[in-house]
């Protein structure tokens, strides 16, 4: 199964759009395009849909799932291969299937995990880590480690051969771009506090805040899927 030519050439538009989108963002702000990575998100998406941005240059894919970020990595066996980037939670059940197949970890929260995680890693290169602070109290933003909590993560996980401690995420409470806006700027200010120099931070509805207040790394889902038929999706 592939993406039919229309689904093709539309996700290369949307691609090229999110990509403008972020130009314009950083050369609002005076900074180089170059400075903001784009992880492209698949978990709403079939195997045929990764290929697709694979085939299009987009390397860096993003999952919140690890079954199905094995799922997908098992059928893109072909080159250029994705650099998987785990976006959600991550199980210590699940560390050893997937740990040795990611690129980079944006959601580490606890010392155990960051411990087995690096266990992982023996031939590997060294893991890039995101510390997922704690943003707000609600359902969906419980995920991450409490501010008290984290400088102690933050050293612990840095001691690690197997991790290299890029910088912090966080996902804001649901609302408008700006409403999002002051929570960009605390994650900015604990990672200059720890002197980390990255940021995950931003996704469709708010990447141009996010770039603005510093996002070195943007995970878009959504409008890379724009006006792609239903196959290309998963139920
Ligand atoms: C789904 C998801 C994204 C992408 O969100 P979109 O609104 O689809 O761009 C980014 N980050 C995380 C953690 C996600 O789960």
């Amino acid at each position: 199964m592939a993406l039919t030519p229309l689904d093709r050439t539309r996700l290369a538009s949307n691609l090229a759009r999110v990509r403008e989108r972020i130009a314009a963002a950083c050369s609002g702000c005076g900074r180089a395009p170059e400075s903001v990575l784009l992880v492209a998100v698949t978990k709403y998406a079939h195997a045929p849909y990764a290929r697709a941005l694979l085939d299009l240059g987009q390397l860096d894919l993003g999952e919140n799932r690890v079954q199905h970020l094995l799922e997908l990595d098992t059928g893109l066996v072909e080159s250029p291969r994705p650099r998987w980037h785990m976006i959600g939670h991550l199980q210590k059940n699940k560390v050893k299937a997937v740990g040795p197949r990611l690129f980079a970890l944006h959601t580490l929260d606890s010392e155990s995990l960051a411990t087995r995680l690096a266990g992982t890693r023996e031939g590997l290169a060294p893991l890039q880590v995101y510390v997922q602070l704690k943003l707000a109290t609600g359902a969906l933003e419980r995920a991450g480690v409490a501010e008290e909590g984290l400088d102690s993560l933050w050293a612990q996980a840095s001691t690690l051969t197997g991790l290299k401690t890029l910088g912090l995420m966080g996902l804001p409470p649901r609302g408008t771009p700006e409403e999002a806006r002051p929570h960009f700027r605390r994650l900015r200010a604990q990672a200059a506090r720890l002197e980390a120099g990255g940021l995950s931070m931003g996704m469709t509805s708010d990447l141009e805040v996010a770039i603005e207040e510093g996002a070195t790394v943007v995970r878009v889902g959504q409008a890379l899927l724009e006006g792609l038929s239903d196959d290309a999706r998963l139920p």
